[in-house]
């Protein structure tokens, strides 16, 4: 498994339809699909309602409907401390979710459980990797997170490393 450097970014959702350019309004339901390509990785498109009817046929490797959200005004400045969000983000950003794979499940996991993630669908790649796909409910950024199939026992160790991880803080 070669492990593209891109491959575990987090694709933001455009602001406009991938092919007309128009810009989605507050509330618009859009289509969105992922692709998959060796060189290039994992790639986000999203379109309006009637583009996407053009382009529905065409092979992707996921495909999901959303609500296009304004983004909300930056929060006010809080105390930074690291949640369970922020962490996910720096393991992804870093590059760092094959190592950290089961951190990571974790952590998607917990934020789906507070309905921040939303899982949009499983696919398994050609390589034979399971992989979830989640969007991020507030903003629509996607994250592709490979699901390590822990057993229950596994489950509970790499849980209590995740606390322990978010209790140390600090960031
Ligand atoms: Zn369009």
């Amino acid at each position: 498994m070669a492990g593209q450097k891109s491959d575990w970014e987090i694709r933001s959702r455009s602001e406009q339809c991938a092919q007309c350019q128009a810009p989605f309004a507050d509330n618009e339901a859009f289509m969105s699909r992922l692709v998959y390509d060796e060189n290039d990785g994992y790639g986000r498109e999203d379109y309006c309602q009637s583009c996407w009817s053009q382009v529905a046929a065409e092979p992707a490797l996921s495909r999901w409907q959303s609500v296009f959200r304004l983004p909300p005004p930056p929060p006010p400045e809080t105390v930074k401390r690291e949640s369970a969000e922020s962490l996910l983000r720096k393991l992804v950003a870093g590059d760092e979710v094959e190592t950290h794979a089961n951190t990571v499940y974790i952590l998607a996991v917990m934020l789906e459980r507070r309905r921040l993630l939303v899982e949009k669908d499983v696919q398994f790649r050609e390589d034979g990797l399971k992989v979830r796909i989640y969007e991020y409910r507030k903003t629509n950024e996607t994250f592709v997170i490979p699901d390590p199939q822990l057993k229950l026992a596994e489950l509970e160790h790499v849980q209590a490393e995740v606390v322990a991880m978010l209790a140390q803080g600090g960031a």
